[in-house]
């Protein structure tokens, strides 16, 4: 109920009340592959998949040569064999497209499919995600088989839903840069900017002898002995990422039409990819899922780390993730369509998930706002790229460490049930996440150290610290439900966000933000005013210059509101002019010491804060949550470092859900009674919680 309320629209066993191996409205399932497993043994496994507790299985998004072995000649009685069996075991089916891996003869015959990269040289087939998203060829042969699937399994009993290609954000290169790019860009522009005078205002192009007299002539950023209008360049951006929605819509189109009792919906790497506005890619879909894998993010940041990651780093930002995901369609529930289940890897192996993660990494998605979970997967390849990502079931087909703990929670979240799993998320707090800042950042970062990304994950690690639940929400989104919204690295910023951000402090909110605040216009052109442009009147400040920061060290001195050691200075310092802004921080060293780096100015009923100094993660997580403090934000109770506490509310009703991310015992003060609601145990002023360990009270 509370989904269809939040306008997800039910699939028809949903919509009925009908029950899938007795768990109504619950997606708990498992990734199968039946195209890579010898069909004696299908039975088998969908017998042991009900063992475990599975509602359902994502199924067929690598297995276009299968399906169609020739162009045009479709072959799919194998995959309705499988769903038969499966269903038999009251297994319901998520039917992947498979446009994500284009079969050999496909390539053969239309070699021009295949992407660009940056650098203007082709991919090649024999990996996957490496085609064109404007092609039209590509588009229409996607399509197709599709659409024969989709025809094939419209009615077929078991079948509930849809999973439009794989990971659309993931790709090598993230971009293409191909001639059927370079025209789809061109009409995108013609339809964008209406005409040729318009554009070559808008990305002043006057500069360099780049003036446009025929659409034709606009090319695409590839190398090109200097770089790229910094307008042009953000353009193509957004294109890209248009043109990936529009392919995916393309087949969301088909679906709607031939089977309008499915629910649709594709997976993505979310956060800190930020290759697709996932915000537009979702609009249309039934709900947003995403693939979770925090071992695997964590090999990825060892190999790129300098020094040791911080504890709270890995479940900060898999936090992040899942709040990101959650707000996308403004706090509808999501589903997990790949969570890790064992290592994972392609050519090396992440760590090797601790007794307690995978049921943890579970009950985390479900506090941020999952509804439902698949594992990632049920069998391991013996053959291809992925013999290394383990599933749930050995090399050997031996249950792996991760058997016992899926099956545990599996029957953890049916008992929970819906009412949990549909509950609301409860936040006080928003952070910021603009694509357009994070594009333009990158093509001019200003300094080399500088990252939109870097600094929206630091800042949501410090304000996830404190335990206030926070929306990930984009520039525009309204800001009235929110006590104190945080927004890093505001670099490009439009009169209408500017507008609300105004409004929103006027009414009594705390708007938060730091350095690089208003300096380019959605154009991505310096605006002619002071900075930070449209919001000097807010921030009560003028940036009277800003300074990049390499061999020269500055220093902070705060004021007793945020009472602490003098905190460093990385590697920006925007020198603040207060006119009418209390001041918060000093800068300590060199010309500018003594002058203003941190402001609070008060506006209307609420208050502006502008950090100009890009602080040390120390200084940044106190201030941060010393603000935070004075919003009037709170928190049920205080747990130790490394415990996690999260809200979901429906009604009167809350749920309280304690994660422990580390591996030893802690114990947590409790102000009041609680139960436990998944061993039923009723506790009062303190409650234990293992390594790793879970509790769901109420
Ligand atoms: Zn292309």
């Amino acid at each position: 109920m509370v989904l269809s309320a939040a306008g997800i629209r039910f699939p028809i066993w949903a919509q009925a009340g009908t029950s899938v191996a007795g768990a109504a409205r619950l997606l708990l399932g498992v990734d199968y592959y039946p195209d890579q497993t010898p069909e004696a043994l299908w039975e088998e496994d969908s017998r042991m998949m009900a063992e475990v507790g599975f509602t359902n299985v994502r199924i067929a998004e690598f297995a276009w040569a299968l399906m169609e072995p020739a162009e045009g000649k479709f072959d799919f009685a194998w995959l309705r064999r499988a769903v038969e069996i499966l269903h038999k075991h009251n297994i319901s089916v998520i039917l992947g497209t498979p446009s994500a891996a284009p079969p050999p003869w496909l390539m053969v015959r239309y070699p021009d499919v295949v992407e660009v990269n940056a650098q203007g040289e082709r991919l090649h087939p024999g990996g996957r995600r490496f085609t064109c998203p404007t092609n039209q060829v590509y588009r229409r042969l996607s399509l197709s088989i599709a659409n024969a699937m989709a025809r094939e399994f419209a009615d077929t009993t078991g079948v509930i839903g849809w999973q439009i290609d794989n990971e659309l954000t993931l790709s090598s290169s993230q971009r293409c840069y191909c001639n059927f790019c370079q025209a789809g860009f061109q009409a995108w522009l013609r339809s964008k900017y209406g005409s040729l005078d318009n554009l070559n205002k808008s990305w002043g192009t006057v500069f360099w002898s780049q003036t446009y007299t025929d659409f034709s002539q606009i090319p695409v950023p590839l190398p090109s002995g200097g770089d790229p209008n910094p307008g042009l360049a953000l353009d193509y951006d957004r294109y890209q990422s248009y043109a990936n929605v529009s392919f995916q819509e393309e087949q969301l189109v088909m679906l709607r039409k031939t089977c309008p009792h499915h629910f649709v919906t594709t997976n993505n790497v979310g956060l800190p990819l930020d290759t697709i506005d996932l915000r537009s890619l979702y609009e249309k879909l039934d709900f947003v899922a995403f693939d979770n894998y925090p071992g695997f993010f964590e090999m990825l940041l060892h190999q790129e780390a300098n020094g040791p990651i911080s504890p709270d780093t890995i479940p900060a930002n898999i936090a992040l993730g899942h709040d990101f995901a959650r707000s996308i369609k403004g706090g509808k529930p999501f589903m997990i369509m790949e969570e890790q289940s064992g290592k994972a890897g392609q050519r090396t192996f992440s760590p090797q998930p601790e007794k307690g993660q995978v049921r943890l990494w579970t009950h985390q998605a479900v506090a941020h706002g999952a509804m439902g979970v698949n594992y990632f997967r049920w069998d391991t390849a013996t053959f291809g790229a992925e013999e290394y990502w383990h599933g749930i079931l050995n090399h050997d087909r031996s249950k792996s460490p991760g058997y016992v703990e899926i099956k545990q929670a599996v029957g953890e979240l049916k008992a929970l049930g819906p009412e949990v799993l549909n509950s609301n998320y409860a936040a006080d707090a928003a952070l910021v996440f603009d694509y357009d800042c994070s594009w333009a950042v990158k093509i001019q970062p200003g300094h080399h150290a500088l990252s939109y990304m870097a600094q929206v994950t630091s800042w949501y690690g410090a304000i996830s610290a404190s335990h206030t639940g926070i929306d990930v929400i984009a520039p525009g989104a309204d800001l009235a439900p929110y006590k104190i919204v945080f927004a890093p690295v505001v670099y490009v910023l439009s009169e209408a966000q500017a507008s609300k951000i105004k409004s929103f402090v006027q009414g009594g909110g705390m708007f938060v933000t730091n350095f690089r605040l208003g300096v380019k216009t959605e154009s991505s052109q310096i605006v002619r005013t002071p900075l930070p442009g449209p919001l000097r009147d807010v921030m009560g400040v003028t940036v009277a210059d800003y300074v990049p920061i390499y061999s020269a060290k500055q220093g902070v001195k705060f004021s007793s509101a945020f009472a602490g050691p003098d905190g460093q200075c990385g590697i920006w310092a925007d020198i603040l002019q207060p006119s009418g802004a209390e001041v918060l921080g000093s800068y300590t060293s060199g010309e500018h010491a003594g002058e203003a780096a941190i402001t609070m100015n008060s506006f209307g009923k609420g208050k502006a804060v502008y950090i100009g100094a890009d602080l040390d993660a120390g200084s940044l997580s106190r201030v941060l949550r010393t603000l935070s403090a004075m919003s009037g934000v709170k928190q049920p109770f205080d747990v130790p470092p490394g415990v996690e506490l999260t809200l979901r509310k429906s009604g009167d009703k809350q749920w309280i859900f304690l994660l422990n991310h580390t591996s030893v015992a802690q114990t947590v003060s409790i102000p009041k009674p609680l139960t436990d609601l998944l061993t039923k145990e009723a506790y009062s002023g303190t409650i234990e919680l293992r390594g790793y360990g879970v509790r769901v009270l109420s």
